[in-house]
């Protein structure tokens, strides 16, 4: 079986969605084609602002665009399907009844946001699945909170592996006559389920929801189609020369991610790394064309400078108090308060008498995680920066990079550069 994932770019209309149906329907062949899709376009965004207990003056407003846009891409597809309209309205009238229900302390915002925001992937799949079935695709419709089961670690939902793959498995049941017949099994992208009700795994989560779906079926691929004609070696929403990267190990695509690279979530080539499973990148707006894949291969292809931009940064540099050197003891401290406020350190460098982190500049926690460091440290530090990385890089590209900017801090492996430079 092949695994298929379509973001929110991918079905943000009504024609994106004709487009996307057409490239289900180039593939499928004699085993089901599993499908995974994220909410439309930029519903994710506008259900964060329903959640109960976020101040928001436009929620009315806000509640209006969300079911105009679902209902006209639904009907422009299908103008005489009444059932798809009845489908909207169960979801919408559900999403209406949990935002008016749930408590709206700040106590149960990972519940709630879990609750409203799977919304987005359970109207977009509703959709989409209908869509399918009125060109004759035979498309099943499944809930991925019955696939995906996680703990009860709202907003960030941990797998349950074991639960997940007994439950995947009976997508693989040769006895099993809706997944026989079907020729595309269809199921949301972000979303899983724990006892207590619906989880999400993470925004931009589909990836890797995606991936533990081909893991738990031993897939034979896994495509993710986009609006880049595949791995670039920058985000082409800031550089203007891009290359496309055709092939990348899967080590090398964990290290991109981990360093920040968008094109794909940090969580995703593990699972399928585990399984040898190859992963393709492909553009959903020139699907014939080529694309990029990461597997089981030596070497990146080409090889080129890679670059990495971390923006919004800020350079901590903390001090003992006493004059004394950073040491363990203190390292235990400034560890033990990022991991309690869930902070991840982008990159960090000791001296003997500071220890400087650079993390991003989060409003809501650095400026507790700042609080939290004084009662035991002095802490400076510098904001608006700019993280820079660079793989394979050579000094030219660091110094145009750069472009004369003072460098605050600097880190170089055989084959990294990580820069922090004013924004
Ligand atoms: N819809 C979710 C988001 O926008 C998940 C995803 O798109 O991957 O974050
Ligand atoms: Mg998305």
């Amino acid at each position: 079986m092949k695994v298929f994932k379509f973001g929110g770019a991918s079905v943000n209309s009504a024609d994106a969605v004709r487009n996307m149906a057409q490239i289900v329907q180039t593939h499928m062949e004699s085993a089901p084609l599993v499908v995974v899709v994220s909410a439309m376009g930029k519903t994710t965004n506008l259900l964060e602002k329903l959640v109960p207990g976020i101040a928001c003056d436009d929620k009315t407003n806000l509640r209006q665009q969300l079911n105009d846009y679902h209902r006209s891409i639904a009907s422009t597809l299908m103008p005489d399907n009444m059932d798809v309209q009845q489908k909207i309205d169960a979801l919408l009238k559900s999403l209406d009844n949990l935002c008016a229900s749930l408590p709206a302390d700040i106590d149960h915002y990972n519940y709630n946001y879990d609750q409203v925001v799977s919304h987005g992937e359970l109207l977009s799949t509703t959709i989409i699945a209908e869509y399918l079935n009125s060109l004759g695709i035979k498309t099943l419709w499944q809930d991925a909170r019955q696939l995906i089961k996680t703990d009860a670690h709202h907003r960030e939902g941990r797998v349950d592996w074991q639960a997940t793959q007994q439950a995947i498995m009976q997508l693989k049941q040769p006895n099993n006559q809706a997944i026989k017949q079907s020729q595309v099994i269809l199921t949301q992208g972000f979303i899983g389920g724990t006892d207590g009700g619906t989880t999400t795994l993470g925004r931009e989560g589909s990836d890797y929801s995606a991936a533990i779906i081909a893991y738990c079926l031993n897939a034979e691929s896994i495509t993710i189609w986009k609006d880049v004609p595949g791995f670039l070696n920058a985000d082409p929403k800031f550089f203007a020369d891009t290359v496309k990267i055709s092939q990348i190990p899967y080590n090398e695509a964990i290290e991109l991610a981990y360093y920040g690279a968008s094109v794909i979530h940090p969580k995703t080539v593990k699972p399928i790394q585990n399984m040898g499973i190859p992963l393709y990148i492909r553009s959903f707006i020139t699907p014939e064309a080529e694309g990029s894949s990461i597997g089981n291969y030596r070497t990146i292809e080409p090889t080129t400078p890679l670059y990495i931009f971390r923006n919004n940064q800020i350079l901590l540099s903390i001090l003992p108090r006493d004059y004394s050197f950073i040491a363990e003891d203190n390292l235990q401290v400034i560890f033990g308060i990022l991991n309690e406020l869930g902070i991840r350190v982008n990159l960090m460098q000791n001296s003997a008498l500071s220890f400087s982190i650079c993390v991003d500049n989060n409003p809501q926690l650095v400026p507790t995680l700042i609080e939290k460091l004084n009662n035991m440290f002095r802490v400076r530090y510098n904001e608006n920066l700019q993280l820079i990385t660079i793989r394979y890089y050579n000094q030219q590209v660091i110094d145009h990079i750069v472009a004369g900017r003072p460098i605050l801090l600097e880190q170089r492996s055989r084959t990294t550069e990580q820069l922090i430079v004013p924004a």
